[in-house]
Order: structure tokens, then sequence, then C-alpha cells
């Protein structure tokens, strides 16, 4: 029998409404709190700095389903649905018994799945009168997709793109630029969070914590104008259950359930958005799949962090959330994977995890680059060097099952495309990249400071 390798979804099959995993949780997370009065936050405070509609999101956890507007919806059928792909040449190149599937969000126009959020929180603002938007960049996926986002929605946009990125991923910021937003390395000396942390350190390279402290600054102080995220909180992975719900009734297609679902993690927002509409049937109706998220090795705060609450952002701005972190000071290691390089998790992941639901993995760069070239020579799919992270860990599971003789159904989220990254494989290839081992004393000293809010 011929065997199909891609699935996709009509038009009219798109999903209609997002999934909100905490209306099923058992445990909710503990609340966001006030960084000044440390009370829960309202939702008043929420929307001084966000816009309204994603702020009673942020803070929604009794609709499990929340609608997609048209708009966003008409947006998403621009490239949605993504493609599930049956990775037949990888589990040859493997000798696997493993069925390995990847849901496709590469084949969005700006190249990951970064768009599903960035156009709803884009049409959200224009919805509520705003004009004008800031948001913080890493590599600058979330950047370009949001400065597409904004022009759809006719939005002026501020991006400050950590500084390392911003020489690293010179055409993340022509993408940016193309569309039309102003792009600034962070830290920068238009702010004050920027100057006083280049005051301190003058060849600070920059990180997302200071990035978000500069655009959430800015928002603050210009009129009519509101921050946006692209990753970490509850409304972001909210968006992003799109790609989890498509990846639901194209695994149906497929005639299959998975045994194992795998997303890379920097904030949590591809990986909630694969995993949790799987997880609500571990969760409501007794299934076992097991979650894995991947996150760096230089970087591990799902895996070595301490459970606390913590800001968003290096100056603190930020509410506090309760979450696994290695500290809002945390500077992790240049790696490529620019997108993974934040001192914490959401909330809602970080409670999946003490709650038993899910588990971090931690990847070695130099393993998620073997894993980008296997994947490479047998999909013909460069991946983006986040989304090699999940690879990796597929390609850990699928040897496994060999070793088991187990036909595990694994299946990955590809977050994102690689082709703008080819500095980062060229320093692969010449043998130019190195692992960062981080000493416990260095994660310990950060959190040391952190105020234990939590006994
Ligand atoms: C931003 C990004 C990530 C990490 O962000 P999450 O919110 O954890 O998903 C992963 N992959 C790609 C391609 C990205 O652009």
């Amino acid at each position: 029998m011929e065997k199909q390798k891609r699935f996709f979804l009509q038009e009219n099959e798109i999903p209609k409404a997002w999934y909100n995993i905490v209306a099923d949780m058992k445990n909710k997370p503990l609340p966001m709190l006030n960084p000044k009065t440390k009370q829960p936050i309202t939702l008043d405070e929420m929307c001084v700095l966000f816009n309204k509609a994603c702020s009673e999101q942020e803070l929604n956890t009794t609709d499990a389903w929340i609608e997609i507007p048209e708009e966003v919806r008409n947006l998403y059928k621009n490239y949605r649905s993504t493609p599930l792909v049956r990775a037949y040449g990888l589990e040859k190149a493997l000798d696997t018994p493993a069925h390995i599937y990847f849901k496709n969000e590469s084949v969005s126009p700006i190249g990951s799945h970064k768009l599903n959020s960035a156009l709803a929180q884009a049409y959200y603002c224009k919805q509520e009168g705003v004009t004008n938007i800031t948001t913080e960049t890493g590599a600058g996926q979330w950047g370009a997709a949001l400065s597409y986002a904004a022009k759809a929605f006719g939005l002026e946009l501020a991006v400050f793109m950590v500084k390392v990125s911003y020489h690293q991923k010179p055409y993340r910021r022509s993408i940016m630029q193309t569309f039309g937003a102003q792009v600034i390395a962070s830290p920068s000396m238009s702010t004050r969070a920027g100057k006083d942390i280049l005051t301190n350190n003058p060849n600070y390279q920059g990180s997302l914590g200071t990035a978000i402290s500069e655009a959430v600054e800015l928002a603050m102080q210009t009129p009519n104008c509101k921050y946006v995220l692209g990753s970490v909180l509850n409304h972001v992975s909210l968006h992003q259950t799109v790609i989890g719900l498509e990846a639901e009734k194209q695994m149906e297609m497929a005639g299959e359930y998975p045994d194992v679902v795998i997303g890379c993690f920097g904030g949590g927002s591809n990986f909630g958005g694969i995993s949790f509409p799987f997880m609500r049937h571990n969760i409501l109706d007794g299934k076992t799949t097991e979650f894995l998220a991947a996150e760096p090795a230089s970087c591990p705060k799902l895996t070595r962090g301490i459970f606390q609450y913590d800001y968003g952002d290096e100056a603190g701005y930020t509410p506090m959330m309760p979450m696994f972190t290695l500290g809002h000071n945390f500077a992790p290691a240049h790696i490529h994977a620019g997108g993974l390089r934040y001192h914490g998790a959401g909330t809602i992941v970080s409670q999946l995890i003490k709650d038993g639901l899910m588990r971090g993995v931690d990847i070695p760069q130099i393993e998620t680059f073997e894993a980008a070239t296997l994947f490479a020579r047998s999909e013909g799919i460069i991946p983006a060097p986040e989304s090699s992270h999940a690879i990796a860990t597929a390609i850990r599971e699928a040897k496994k099952a060999k070793e088991e003789g187990k036909e595990k159904v694994i299946l990955f989220n590809l977050s994102g495309h690689g082709l703008i990254d080819m500095t980062a494989y060229d320093q692969f290839i010449s043998g130019d990249l190195t692992n960062y081992s981080l000493p416990d004393e260095v994660i310990q000293s950060n959190v040391d400071q952190l105020e234990k809010i939590i006994k």
C-alpha cells in the first residue's frame, strides 16, 4: 500500500477556538503578583501594559475554549493548516521501529510558529485603538513575525533586539525593517534600563530579560502604546494551541496517537502549543502520553532552576511570576538558539512540571547540531537551532525505542527553519562550536538573589 507522508486540513477544519488548559488543570498556577504590592495582579493592572483582550485571556482560569477572531483566522488561512509530516527519511536513517511525526511550523511566511500569536496580539491591539506597540526579540523570529503582523493591522512597531543576535543574525533585522519596524540593538542608550546596564557593563551583549525591560519602559512612556510579548505568558501559549489542535486531527488522519510529544523550550509557547491539546486527554481521559520540553544545557531552567516567584525581565518591571527560573539576572551563554536563551519558564508549564504532567530534558549545543544535520540530510529541511533541540530529543527517543524493540509513536514540533541561521551551521561544520557547561555555583548565586516569596 502506498504510504502517505503529509497530512493537511481543509480551510474549514482550521480550529475555530484556542484551547485554554488552565480551565482543565486540577491545580491552577499560582497567581502573578504586582511587584510593588506583592498582591495578585488585577485585570486593570495588567491592562496598563497589555491590551485588554490578552489581559483577560491571561487571567482566564475557567473557559477551556476561546474563540479565534474571524480576522485572525482569515490570516491563519494564508499558511494554515501547516503540514503534519511522517519523517520516513529520519526513521530510515535511525533504523528505528518508532514512527516519527513532526508538525511543520517552518512553513509560515515568517519561518516559525511565532506568527500564530503575533497576528492575534496585533489584531487585539488594533481593535482597542492602540496605535504603537513595542516588543523584544532574541534571535529575531518574534520580531520578524510581529513586524509583519503589525503591518497587517496598521500598527507602528519598535523592536529591541538582543545585541548578540543583532550582530549574529543581521538578516533578521533586515526582515523586520522590510516590514517597516524600527529595530534597536539592546541594551541601548534610549531607555533608563538600557543605560543602567551599559554603565555597569559597557560590553554587555544583551539578553531577552534586558530587552524586555527596555520594551516595557518605552511602552509605558509612549501614549497609546502597548507592550507585546512573544512567549512565556499564558495568552501566548493559548494562541499557539492552534498547532496542537491541528496536529490532533492530523494524527487521527494518520490513524495514530502519540506516545510522546516533544517541543523545544524557550518560554514555552511552541511547546505548550503542540502539547496542551494532547495533554488535555491525559488530564481528562486517562491517556498516558509523555511530554518532553527540550532546553539548552547552557540555559537549564526546567531541569536545574528553582521554583520561585521571579520577574520576567532584568530590571524588574514586569509582574512577578511563579516559575522555574535561573534568576532574572542570569546571563546565558551565547548559544545559537537565541530563542531559548531565557531565564524562566511560563507559569502554566511550571505548574505542570510540579504536577508531573511533563518534564524538561537538557541538550548540549553540539548534539543539537548533529541532530539538525541528520534531519536536514534525511528530510530536506534545515531546522532552526531552537527546533533542533526538539529533533535531538526525538532522536534520543527513537534510539531508545530501537533498544527496547518498541513501535513508539513520536510527535515533535518543528518550530521554525534555520535558513537565516547558516552562520551557526558554518561554525558547526568547521568544528568551531562548543558546549557550555554551567557550574551549579553560577546557578546558585543567581537564584540566591531572589526574594523567597514561596517558602
Ligand atoms: C522563539 C522560538 C522558540 C522558543 O520560544 P517558545 O516560546 O519557547 O516557543 C523556538 N523555536 C523557534 C523557531 C523560535 O523562533
